[in-house]
């Protein structure tokens, strides 16, 4: 880390770097407290299956920014609400996410064959990580495809 750090000319040492694993998201969790609400990276939104974390740090941030001013507007549930939101509209498709990730990288050679060096495969990543597609809509049927590809013979 040092090393690609000074390649690209920032001045660092060993004392001043801090490493963190990526908060990947493992369950929905309760982001709000009374006066407070968890966003992003600090909410562990990232996906478990590609590390995405851009977008639902983009996503939890904007809907924490509403929470948090209808809760200054006097609404008393806006924090609860947001945690909610969260685990509805992002917490819901992540469950397949996590299911995916389970199966991919269980066998992860077998895995990168048969779901990264297809091109419908690539396809498919690109309208999710669009938000075109959401995983429950393929999971199972990668899944399935996945585990069949583990089985003697027909990796
Ligand atoms: C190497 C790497 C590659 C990645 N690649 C991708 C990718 O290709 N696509 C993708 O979607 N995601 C990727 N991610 C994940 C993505 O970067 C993060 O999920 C996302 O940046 C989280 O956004 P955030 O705003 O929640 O947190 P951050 O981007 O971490 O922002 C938090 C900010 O708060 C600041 N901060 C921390 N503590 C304090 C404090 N006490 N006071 C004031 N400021 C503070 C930090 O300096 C930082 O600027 C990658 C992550 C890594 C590490």
């Amino acid at each position: 880390m040092i090393e690609y750090a000074q390649q690209i000319g920032a001045n660092v040492s060993q004392d001043g770097l801090l490493e963190g694993a990526i908060s990947l998201w493992d369950g929905d969790k309760n982001l709000h407290t009374q006066n407070a609400v968890l966003a992003g990276e600090a909410a562990s939104l990232s996906d478990p299956l590609s590390a995405e974390g851009i977008r639902p740090s983009i996503f939890s941030g904007v809907k924490a920014a509403e929470a948090i001013d209808e809760a200054l507007g006097g609404n008393g549930d806006a924090l609860k609400k947001y945690t909610q939101i969260i685990n509805e509209e992002w917490g819901a498709d992540m469950v397949w996410a996590g299911r995916l990730a389970g199966a991919f990288y269980r066998f992860p050679k077998v895995a990168y064959k048969v779901g990264v060096k297809l091109p419908a495969a690539t396809t498919v990543m690109s309208k999710i990580l669009c938000g075109e597609l959401r995983y429950a809509d393929i999971a199972s049927t990668a899944i399935k495809k996945l585990s069949s590809s583990f089985l003697p013979g027909r990796g």
